[in-house]
């Protein structure tokens, strides 16, 4: 008696399941997917645009410290200057001041490059958040047709739900967990029938002899290859 109303139910719920696939297999999903990932994707290179603008900014702040140290150093060189009296010495202050001008010049090639770079990391940065934006845009659109795709596929189920409803209160609440246990896995039928070559009614597996004394003393037993509850009618 239960196992006829579980079998009623499976039928009903079989047309659920069939909706539910068409949704779960739909253009619609696939697009609102793609397009999600595709929005993910530019947000992670967006993610590693800014680290590497950062990088760089930290970077030119450093030379430029540099830079101004050095510049320091001219000034107080500069002030020496006015002590020089030995050739010696002057020689060894034009030394100094050349290798103090080449630091100089080193350096500010240096900043010029780290702020070019930047500059071109600052641009692929606007360039991919102009992308983010549209995929944003799109992801909206896909969403809306997804929901209202779910929206009829649930209108469809309706009718099913509302007298598989009643159905519930006769079957036993353990009989129906382990049935929803087997469908959540995406299997459907999840009652068979035992085959005549004493097997399961899904995958054809043959049954071990301990699942076939199950089935002899409950009625009910579990495939251990496909997961599927084998019942005999
Ligand atoms: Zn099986």
């Amino acid at each position: 008696m239960e196992l006829k109303k579980m079998l009623e139910y499976q039928e009903l719920d079989r047309e659920v399941f069939k909706l539910e696939n068409e949704l779960r297999q739909s253009e619609e999903l696939k697009q609102a997917n793609k397009v999600q990932s595709a929005f993910k994707q530019s947000q992670e290179a967006i993610v590693g645009l800014s680290s590497r603008a950062n990088q760089r900014l930290e970077a030119i702040q450093r030379l430029e410290e540099r830079y101004e140290r050095v510049v320091h150093e001219l000034d107080e060189l500069t002030a020496e200057s006015d002590n020089i009296q030995e050739v010696k010495e002057a020689e060894f202050y034009d030394k100094r001041l050349a290798d103090i001008a080449k630091t100089l010049d080193a350096l500010e090639s240096e900043i010029i490059t780290a702020n070019d770079e930047l500059k071109r990391i600052g641009g692929a940065m606007s360039n991919e958040q102009q992308r983010q934006m549209q995929y944003r845009n799109m992801y909206v659109n896909a969403k809306k047709k997804y929901d209202a795709l779910k929206k009829s596929i649930q209108e469809k189920a309706r009718p099913y739900v509302v007298k598989m409803a009643p159905l519930k209160k006769d079957i036993d609440p353990v009989l129906l967990e382990r049935y929803t246990r087997v469908r959540n896995n995406k299997k459907m039928p999840v009652l068979v029938p035992y085959t005549a070559s004493g097997g399961c009614g899904g995958c054809m597996m043959e049954l071990s002899e301990s699942e076939k004394g199950k089935l002899t003393a409950q009625g009910i037993c579990e495939c251990p290859n496909c997961g599927r509850l084998v019942y005999k009618s």
